[in-house]
């Protein structure tokens, strides 16, 4: 096209009125030289019978652009300035999404397949299982649909009636209930099976595992465009022994070629963390691949989740310490079923502590909620503890950055207040659904949240690039809106470098970013953190930035500080932002509130001797809550107690402090 139009400026005005006629005329009668427009056209046309991947082939990959320049090619830029080498962007996805594959989903009457996963986070109108359509209001950039290994397919398969099935006694088993139309039992068996496991009678043939694991990777690697949107392979481990929560996502780095060398691990394989991540090892070792564990809902854990001590009750020890942080640098923190960032119990002082809890016990309600559940529960405090862990072992386990995800179970990523799908098929849209019980016998829908979101921090949209910032925990949560957050820590930053325009360039040549460390303090020195926040752009202002400091003192105890670093509104410390939510629309107003914060903080109370964290959370002005806006919709009126304002949220991975 450059070439096209350097030629044309050089013609005269009659020259170019019979070149374009000429190329309009070429146009009707030949679709090689269609212009780029109606070429889009015809494509979108055509979309149905086109393969996806070559529909939004790319025409420059990730490998063709030139990041870094030799001195010499430096030289030679005459006009362009260079590519900065320490851009990153920032890449909106959800890491935890279930299909018509999950056994739990498949039950509440999903039938939504990775297909229509796919097609929905691209932006596409997908019908719901219950009938409406649905479409994201921005499309995601990219997806890890993530169903249960535990009896992963095998239920279409069941319901079509697999010739491969017919020899697994609890598959026929459950086929008849299904039949027969009683999916509370097989729901029943599921579940049961998730908390007495590792059981082989709910293992299913090895040769029937493999052939739906291909189609799972083979699928996720049709649907990942490098540059464009990635896809990836993952599943869940559903382990919950007792009913505590100990789910991880396993999300991997590799596509179909490599993948496809492994059998997704389940809890029926292994119910202890230790043996997923051994299993992970052998992995790794045997086909040169990559994969995280991600753990999620630790809210639900009844303490499981970072308990001081191993599953098996022994002493935690430095090699269990090095090996957790190796397989889990991030936790996704907040999602459908609840925030687990912390808990008023254990941040009495944080005013917005309580924030869309799931508290009164653990996942299975089969334990009620003690404080130690809320201690080792909650990502905060298990930061905290990893302080004191490292102090004694050498290695900090919970050195974890944060995300958010939906763990829909629809097939649908939504996790905006007004465009909520919910969880299973009893949570989407339909006037009863914040009455109705989870799988109905758990929580209520309205216990649920529009939430999460996993913002990333790479250099392109590719498998490799976002798996390494997830590595490099370089990664935040959001509970939904897409607040823009950069976070950088440095010893050198000077005032001005908050108003520079290329804010990331100086973070990274003078600073690290959100999930890096800062080592030895030069004297006499307070670390210096440069924030820059910005609302999402089709949505609510913001109320303030904060940062979260977490230390070990020299006693062994453990503590945390949230400072305001900064007020919309010219208000004073204490002072709330204004509530501008009108119940009747529903609607707020970004009459209160600021667009963006770009702040320079450095810690008043700072001891070069003692361990600490930093992270960073930007709360919104008070919006409707998913509720509020069903209450209009349906016409419903909802019981007094029911939230229906919220203030939704970013945080950010920690920056930490080692002397
Ligand atoms: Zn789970
Ligand atoms: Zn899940």
């Amino acid at each position: 096209m450059l070439h096209n139009n350097k030629r044309i400026l050089k013609l005269t005005a009659f020259f170019v009125f019979i070149a374009l006629a000429n190329s309009l005329a070429s146009c009707r009668g030949n679709e090689d030289s269609m212009t780029e427009n109606t070429a889009r056209d015809t494509i979108s046309h055509e979309e149905e019978g086109i393969p996806f991947a070559s529909q939004y082939a790319p025409t420059v990959f990730p490998g063709d652009v030139v990041t870094k320049l030799s001195e010499e090619e430096l030289a030679e830029l005459e006009y362009s300035p260079p590519i900065a080498n320490n851009t990153t962007r920032l890449f909106w996805g959800d890491t935890h999404l279930h299909t018509h594959l999950s056994v739990d989903a498949y039950l509440r009457g999903t039938r939504l397949t990775r297909e229509d996963a796919y097609r929905f986070a691209r932006g596409k109108i997908v019908t719901s299982d219950n009938g409406m359509k649905a479409q994201l209001r921005r499309p995601l950039d990219f997806l890890a649909v993530a169903d249960h290994a535990s009896q992963l397919g095998i239920l279409p398969r069941l319901a079509a009636d697999d010739p491969l099935l017919r020899d697994w006694a609890i598959g026929q088993r459950w086929a008849k209930f299904l039949k027969e139309g009683n999916i509370v039992q097989v729901g029943v068996e599921w579940a049961e099976s998730m908390s007495t496991s590792p059981d082989p009678k709910y293992l299913n043939e090895p040769e029937v595992r493999r052939s739906i694991w291909n189609d799972v990777v083979k699928d996720s690697d049709k649907h990942n465009i490098p540059g464009l949107f990635t896809a990836f392979v993952a599943h869940e481990w559903t382990s919950a022994p007792e009913g505590d929560n100990l789910h991880r996502v396993v999300l991997f780095k590799d596509g179909a070629g490599i993948a496809s060398e492994n059998i997704p691990f389940s809890a029926q394989d292994g119910d202890d963390p230790e043996q997923l991540w051994a299993h992970l090892e052998e992995y790794e070792k045997r086909t040169g691949g990559e994969v995280i564990a991600i753990p999620h809902n630790s809210n639900g854990s009844g303490g499981q989740m970072f308990a001081p001590v191993r599953l098996d009750g022994s002493e935690m020890n430095a090699q269990y310490a090095a090996t957790r942080a190796k397989w889990e640098p991030i936790v996704e923190v907040t999602q459908v079923k609840g925030d687990s960032e912390t808990h008023p119990s254990v941040s009495p002082d944080d005013e917005f502590a309580d924030f869309e809890s799931w508290d009164e016990g653990n996942l299975a309600q089969t334990k009620k909620s003690v404080l130690s559940h809320f201690q080792y529960g909650y990502a905060r405090p298990a930061l905290r503890e990893g302080l004191r862990h490292e102090s004694k072992l050498g290695t900090n386990p919970f050195k974890f950055g944060m995300i958010g995800s939906t763990d829909s179970h629809t097939g649908l990523a939504t996790a905006d207040e007004d465009n909520f799908f919910g969880k299973f098929g009893e949570s989407l849209p339909q006037p009863t659904r914040y009455a109705n019980q989870m799988f109905a016998v758990l929580n209520e829908g309205f216990w649920f949240g529009a939430s999460g979101l996993a913002a990333v921090w790479a250099k392109e949209n590719t498998r490799e690039e976002i798996f390494a910032a997830m590595k490099r925990r370089e990664v935040y949560a959001t509970s939904g809106p897409r607040i823009s957050v950069q976070f950088f820590g440095g010893w050198d930053f000077a005032d001005e470098d908050i108003t520079t325009p290329d804010l990331a360039d100086t973070g990274y040549r003078k600073g690290v970013p959100m999930g890096g460390d800062l080592l030895t303090a030069p004297n006499g020195k307070s670390p210096q953190f440069l924030i820059s926040a910005a609302k999402d752009p089709v949505g609510a202002n913001l109320d303030r930035v904060q940062v979260i400091k977490g230390w070990l003192d020299s006693d062994g105890y453990t503590h945390e500080k949230i400072y305001d670093v900064a007020l919309s509104d010219d208000r004073k410390p204490g002072e709330s932002v204004q509530n501008t939510v009108d119940l009747q629309q529903p609607s707020y107003s970004n009459s209160v509130g600021s667009t963006h914060f770009n702040s320079i903080w450095s810690d008043p109370a700072f001891d070069p001797a003692l361990r600490a964290f930093y992270y960073v959370r930007v709360l919104q002005i008070p919006t409707p809550r998913w509720t509020a806006y069903d209450e209009i919709k349906f016409q419903v009126n909802m019981p007094e107690e029911i939230p229906r304002i919220v203030q939704d949220r970013a945080y950010t991975s920690a920056i930490w402090y080692t002397p």
